[in-house]
């Protein structure tokens, strides 16, 4: 589990500052997660949606980058595409278990991966009053927002399904999901670094919760730059440390002012 490694990882928290640290656009490959990275979490996740600044912000740096952009996230690619149409980005859905590559060629899970858990699970939440399922697939997710007592509940009713080799849960805020185990967000930026037009470039990663801490190793192996969305003093991966969207906004904004002639 994720939690467990990052007990035993040292902080690799670097003391140069972040401003010097990310790569020029022009030979920059950038990720981001999307909801508590880009986009402020909001009670109810359809109510997430991209607004102007963003939109400008993200066709800029696209042109800067020469394409080499994408969102990493939890939720699926249609959910995505929801959110930033009309915007078509290339993405990673589902922790890792979709991916829109940056020539539009698409890889999903098998949801029938599910079809041993769905029941069951759907069973619970609903004998659990506040619990909500989403059943996105390839991946079921519990959300106990409202009911934040029965997180543990929630957690250990997932592990269950996860002795074996096939399914993993992935602990987020007030949220657990059973996942296809061989799929994570480190291993899908790894796999876009190896293809265009991210090849060749250095990467930077910029995520908020415990599913993009594969994400941030991911990129510290590659010689990139990882960025946590939040507070500083939680125990990560990642090399640096940003309060908050506006923040990260921000400096978004001024590596693109210094990109433009
Ligand atoms: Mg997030």
């Amino acid at each position: 589990m994720i939690q467990s490694s990052l007990a035993t990882t040292i902080d690799a928290r670097s003391h140069v500052p972040l401003e010097g640290a990310l790569p020029a656009l022009g030979r920059a490959a950038l990720f981001f997660d999307v909801d508590g990275t880009l986009l402020e979490i909001q009670p109810e996740p359809d109510d997430v949606v991209c607004d102007a600044e963003l939109r400008a912000l993200l066709e800029g740096l696209l042109t800067h980058c020469q394409g080499a952009l994408a969102l990493i996230s939890g939720r699926s690619l249609d959910g995505i595409d929801r959110i930033f149409s009309p915007l078509k980005l290339t993405a990673v859905g589902l922790h890792g278990a979709e991916m829109r590559d940056a020539a539009g060629n698409v890889r999903r899970a098998d949801p029938h991966i599910m079809d041993h858990a769905r029941a069951a699970v759907r069973d619970f939440v609903e004998t659990h009053d506040g619990l909500v399922l989403e059943d996105k697939g390839a991946t079921l997710a519990v959300h106990y927002r409202k009911r934040p007592d029965l997180g543990a509940q929630a957690l250990a009713f997932l592990l269950r399904f996860s002795p074996g080799d096939d399914l993993a849960v992935q602990e987020g805020k007030f949220v657990v999901e059973l996942k296809p185990a061989r799929y994570d967000k480190g291993s899908a930026i790894a796999t876009l670094m190896r293809t265009p037009p991210f090849e060749g470039r250095t990467p930077d990663f910029f995520g908020d919760d415990l599913t993009d801490e594969t994400g941030f190793a991911a990129i510290n192996r590659i010689g990139g730059v990882s960025v946590r969305i939040g507070d500083a003093h939680v125990r990560t991966h990642a090399q640096y440390t940003l309060p908050d969207c506006a923040s990260l906004r921000a400096t978004l904004w001024r590596r693109l002012r210094e990109a433009r002639p």
